[in-house]
């Protein structure tokens, strides 16, 4: 009866997945369509680029998944406000959506649409009261980053917001979420999971990331769209590479014999894009080499607005490898 069960599981399976994964590309797209939207909309009305709207509330969206104390956003915008700010400390009413009486109270929540509420649940009042606040220090990239400071009042968290915002200028679009695989797949590579493994040089610290042996001279790719954070040598790490993403996901590059020409801090990358090259660099002075084998150390780390962990790269390795053979396979 269970293995009947079962059987007739996976068949429902097959036959649901295929649709509903298509179904579930299609909402995305949808989805980042009608914020797309959304954003362009408040940059009509404030003159506040849309690109920095989006780059706060993508930001914002990543805290929300890290931050314990933050529920999930219920519509397109993720841009948090404490109910006490919004409607005011001293306001008694901590539900209040009466602009008048939130203004009143100092609160800092505005009607973006015209309804005649000011309501933390709306999405256009919530990107309407952003916009004003950046609006309200300028337009310029120093006055967004003057902005973010006042907001957040952590340099990390300035140039990380600042650094998506520039990427989507760069690419003018929000959907650049897709991954690639940090090698090409022709060239002979190998790894398997080291997470947590003891090192050997440097003291008493564990093995953060996954080691993928190859010749000198593969090319490395970058893995996400993002922006060059790090560049330059570092003892450990040798000639390493650190690209943000707009996830917020931070990785790290290591051991390169070279940089790709024309890379440096600031740059922005597609997924996919060359970065450098396998060597063996690091574990002492500028332009240590050959103290073990070549491979590209690959680290992934996450932000969640106060402190910066890293975690196994190694299960995404292999999902975009798997993607990597699968375009392949196609082509
Ligand atoms: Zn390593």
């Amino acid at each position: 009866m269970t293995l009947r069960r079962i059987i007739l599981g996976l068949l429902i399976c097959l036959f649901i997945c295929s649709p509903c994964m298509q179904a579930k590309a299609q909402s995305e797209k949808d989805v980042y369509a009608e914020r797309l939207a959304l954003y362009k909309k408040m940059e009509t009305i404030t003159h506040v680029p849309w690109f920095y709207l989006a780059a706060v509330d993508t930001y914002e969206r990543g805290l929300r998944k890290a931050l314990r104390d933050r529920e999930e956003a219920e519509g397109m915008i993720s841009i948090y406000y404490a109910k006490e700010d919004w409607v005011g400390v001293l306001n008694p009413n901590k539900e209040d959506q009466n602009p008048h009486t939130i203004q009143l109270f100092e609160g800092i929540g505005l009607d973006g649409n015209d309804d005649g509420y000011a309501r933390l649940d709306d999405d256009e009042d919530v990107l309407y009261t952003l916009a004003r606040y950046l609006e309200s220090y300028g337009y310029s990239e120093d006055d967004f980053r003057i902005a973010l400071w006042h907001f957040y009042q952590r340099e990390q968290s300035v140039n990380i917001v600042y650094g998506h915002a520039q990427v989507y200028a760069h690419f003018d679009q929000l959907h650049l979420h897709e991954h690639a695989f940090v090698m090409p797949l022709h060239h002979n590579y190998s790894y398997r999971s080291t997470w947590g493994d003891r090192r050997g040089w440097g003291g008493r610290r564990i093995h953060e990331g996954t080691d993928i042996f190859a010749s000198y001279g593969v090319p490395i790719q970058s893995a996400s769209y993002g922006i060059v954070e790090t560049i330059g040598w570092n003892p450990y790490g040798g000639w390493r590479i650190g690209i943000r993403d707009l996830d917020n996901i931070y990785h790290y590059y290591a051991h390169l014999s070279g940089y790709e020409k024309g890379l440096e801090k600031g740059s922005i990358l597609k997924a996919g894009q060359v970065i450098g090259y396998c060597g063996s660099s690091g574990y002492g002075k500028p332009g240590t080499q050959g103290k073990f084998p070549p491979h590209l150390h690959y680290g992934m780390y996450r932000d969640n607005g106060i402190t910066e962990w890293s975690f196994d790269p190694y299960p995404s390795l292999k999902v975009w490898e798997r993607a990597a053979k699968k375009a392949r396979y196609n082509s």
